[in-house]
């Protein structure tokens, strides 16, 4: 490594700085990014670009997301320390991650197979313990486990997936990416008020579509 390299340490501190800039400024979510390695998430070679701001490859053909983009999804979530928060699209587990800094239980689901396995490795390798990793079709929640106070879709649905909806407690909150996969897509709110449902746009996003089914690999 030559001299100009920046150190470990300085990657974070440029990463904290671009978070910052993208508008994430919630205490809890910023300390949460720092304390959560990206590079445990993502492998081989593309682990020397874990602190860029940019989504990466991971398997299956998946992507782990933006850090910004990761940071105000959270943000927008709003997650309180005695929630139990159901996320649709584990990935890398990521994500899920710095959910389970925040909550007391995080639920994780995936259509693959193998990246609910890898997930569930690096939490272990991470000491997380508090999130609960499943494989299968997210559209359809955890009936069993909900009502949720939070929930994120991290794959981009046409709407908001009624079972998701029906599972979110009054006074809970549901962010997600909306629209058809090849065109761009609207991050909006979801809050579950005493009169229904209130809906707020938050920022044009690009998400891989919320597939139907497990898959097959
Ligand atoms: N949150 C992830 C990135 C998610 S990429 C991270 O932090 O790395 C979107 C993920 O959604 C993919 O892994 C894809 O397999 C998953 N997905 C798509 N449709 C799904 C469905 N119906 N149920 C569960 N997972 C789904």
């Amino acid at each position: 490594m030559s001299d100009d390299a920046p150190s470990d340490a300085e990657r974070k501190m440029q990463f904290l700085f671009q978070l910052r800039q993208k508008g994430v400024t919630d205490a809890r979510v910023l300390t949460a990014m720092e304390e959560i390695d990206r590079g445990a998430f993502v492998r081989g070679h593309f682990a020397a670009r874990a602190y860029d701001d940019m989504p990466l490859p991971i398997n299956a053909g998946q992507t782990i997301s933006q850090p910004s983009v990761v940071g105000l999804m959270t943000q927008a979530l709003n997650v309180q320390p005695r929630d139990t928060v159901l996320e649709i699209g584990t990935g890398s587990g990521y994500q899920a991650a710095i959910l389970s800094h925040l909550a007391r239980r995080v639920y994780t689901i995936d259509r693959h197979r193998n990246l609910t396995r890898d997930a569930e490795l690096a939490f272990t390798k991470l000491g997380l313990a508090n999130i609960t990793v499943l494989t299968g079709d997210g559209s359809y929640g955890l009936p069993d486990q909900g009502p949720f106070d939070r929930i994120l879709l991290t794959a981009a649905a046409e709407d908001p997936p009624g079972p998701l909806l029906k599972q979110l407690k009054p006074g809970g909150i549901m962010v997600l990416p909306v629209g058809q996969s090849d065109n761009v897509q609207m991050l909006i709110k979801v809050t579950r008020t005493e009169s229904g449902l209130d809906y707020d746009e938050l920022m044009p996003v690009r998400f891989v579509p919320l597939m139907e089914g497990i898959a097959r690999d």
